[in-house]
C-alpha cells in the first residue's frame, strides 16, 4: 500500500473506531484517548510542527533567491494576493447567500438566554499588517510567527539574489537546508497514518451527538457552501486558470487533505502540501515555497465560509435583520478576519467575534456553535489548504504562459528516505 492509501485507510479506521466507542463503549473512551489516541496524534503533530519553521524559512529564502528578479517577484506576489482576496470574498458570499436562502437560524428553537462567550480581543487589522515586520527575526522564529518569518525570509532571499556570487556559500547552505527539510517531511509522513488514526478516533469519539442534532441545519449549510466552493470555484480555477485536470490534482492532493481533516490546521498540513505540489504536481519550487506558506497563513476560504454562515445564523437566531450595507460589512470584515485567523484548530471561531462586533451582533452567539465546530473545522481546513494549492497551480500556469522558464522543478520524483 502506498502512503496515500495508508493515510486514507487510517482515517476511515479512525472514524469507525471513534463511532463504535462513542456509541457503544463510551466508558472506555477516556482511557483509550488518554493512553492511545491523543498520544499518537500528539507525536504526529509535534513531528510536523518540528519541521514547519525551518521548512518555511529555508524554502522561501531559496524560492525568492531563485526567482531573483524583483519585478517577477512582485508580479507573482500581486497575482497571489489578488487570487487569495477574490476567492475569499467569493467564498463568504456563497456562505451568506446559502444561509439567507436556507435560514438555518429560523428552524428549530435555540436557547439564547444564559449564553456566555468570552470573546478574546481580536487585534485591530492595522496591527496585523504592521506586525508583519519582525523587530526580532529570531523571536519570530522561536514563537512561530509565520507572517513575520515569511517577511524576513523574502528579504534574505532577495539579498542573496542581488549579492549573487559574493554569498554563494550561504545560498548553498540555505538551499541544502531546504533539501534536508523536505527529506524530513518525507520521513515524518511515515508516521502520518498512525497520527491520523489517533487524531480522528479522538475527535469522533468525543463528539456530542445531541449537540450536533440541534445544529444539523447550520452544519449542513456550512458543508454545502464548502462543497460548492470546492467543486465550482476551485474546480473552475484549476481547469480554466491553472490548465490542470481538477480530478487528477485533487487525487494527488488527497493525503494532504487527510492531514488537514485530522489536524484541523493548515499550517500542520503545509509540509505535506508543499511536498505534493513540488514532487507530484511539479510546481516550480520557487512558486510553491512562496505561495503555499503565505496561503496557509492568510488565505482561508473555508474559514471565511463558516464566518459568513455563522454570522447570518446568529442574526437569525437573535432575530436581527441585516441590511445590505451590513451584509457588505460582513463580507469585508470576514475577509480581514480570515486573513488574521491563525492556521490552527478553532482559530476561525475566535476571529468570528470580530465579524459579529462589526455589525452589532452579540458575540455570545458563538456559544451556540462552539460545541459542534470541531467537525466543521476539520472540513473547512481541507478547503483552506486546497485553496492555497489551487492558487499555486494558477500562478505557475500564468507564469509559464508568459514564457517564464523555471529550472527548479523537481525531476527526481522517486526520492525516498
Ligand atoms: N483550523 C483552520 C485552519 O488551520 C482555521 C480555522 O478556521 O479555525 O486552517
Amino acid at each position: 500500500m502506498n502512503l496515500a492509501k495508508k493515510i486514507l485507510t487510517a482515517l476511515a479506521l479512525g472514524v469507525i473506531v471513534g463511532l463504535i466507542i462513542n456509541n457503544f463503549f463510551p466508558q472506555y473512551f477516556e482511557p483509550l484517548d488518554g493512553y492511545l489516541f491523543t498520544p499518537l496524534g500528539t507525536i504526529f503533530l509535534n513531528l510536523i510542527k518540528m519541521v514547519i519553521v525551518p521548512l518555511v524559512f529555508f524554502s522561501i529564502v531559496s524560492g525568492v533567491a531563485n526567482i531573483g528578479d524583483p519585478k517577477k517577484l512582485g508580479r507573482i506576489g500581486a497575482k497571489t494576493m489578488l487570487f487569495f482576496l477574490l476567492s475569499t470574498a467569493i467564498a463568504i458570499t456563497i456562505g451568506i447567500v446559502l444561509a439567507l436562502l436556507i435560514k438555518p437560524g429560523m428552524v428549530g428553537s435555540f436557547q439564547t438566554e444564559n449564553l456566555s462567550y468570552e470573546a478574546t480581543e481580536a487585534p485591530p487589522a492595522s496591527e496585523t499588517f504592521l506586525g508583519i515586520i519582525p523587530t526580532n527575526p529570531i523571536a519570530a522564529m522561536a514563537s512561530g510567527a509565520m507572517l513575520q518569518i515569511i517577511f524576513f525570509a523574502v528579504f534574505i532571499g532577495y539579498a542573496i539574489s542581488v549579492l549573487g556570487k559574493k554569498v554563494e556559500t550561504v545560498a548553498k547552505v540555505l538551499e541544502q537546508g531546504n533539501q534536508i527539510m523536505m527529506f524530513l517531511v518525507n520521513l515524518v509522513m511515515k508516521f502520518a497514518p498512525y497520527g491520523t488514526f489517533g487524531l480522528i478516533a479522538s475527535a469522533i469519539g468525543s463528539l456530542g451527538w445531541n449537540a450536533l442534532k440541534a445544529m444539523l441545519l447550520y452544519m449542513l449549510v456550512v458543508l454545502l457552501a464548502l462543497a460548492i466552493h470546492f467543486i465550482f470555484v476551485y474546480g473552475g480555477a484549476l481547469k480554466f486558470m491553472a490548465n490542470r485536470n481538477p480530478v487528477t490534482v485533487i487525487k494527488a492532493f488527497l493525503p494532504a487533505m487527510a492531514v488537514s481533516f485530522s489536524t484541523s490546521s493548515s499550517s500542520a498540513t503545509l509540509p505535506v502540501a508543499m511536498e505534493i505540489a513540488q514532487k507530484k504536481l511539479r510546481v516550480p519550487r520557487s512558486i510553491s515555497s512562496f505561495v503555499q506558506p503565505l496561503g496557509a497563513t492568510i488565505n482561508m476560504d473555508g474559514t471565511a465560509i463558516m464566518q459568513g454562515v455563522a454570522t447570518i445564523f446568529i442574526a437569525q437566531v437573535f432575530d436581527v435583520n441585516l441590511s445590505l450595507i451590513e451584509l457588505v460589512t460582513v463580507v469585508l470584515t470576514a475577509v480581514l478576519a480570515s486573513i488574521g485567523t491563525a492556521a490552527v484548530p478553532g482559530a476561525g471561531l475566535i476571529m468570528l467575534a470580530m465579524v459579529l462586533t462589526a455589525v452589532g451582533l452579540p458575540v455570545e452567539g458563538i456559544a451556540l456553535i462552539i460545541g459542534i465546530d470541531r467537525l466543521l473545522d476539520m472540513t473547512r481546513t481541507m478547503v483552506n489548504s486546497t485553496g492555497d494549492l489551487t492558487c499555486t497551480l494558477y500562478v505557475t500556469n500564468s507564469e509559464q504562459k508568459k514564457g517564464e522558464v523555471f529550472d527548479d522543478i523537481y525531476d527526481d520524483t522517486s526520492e525516498k528516505p
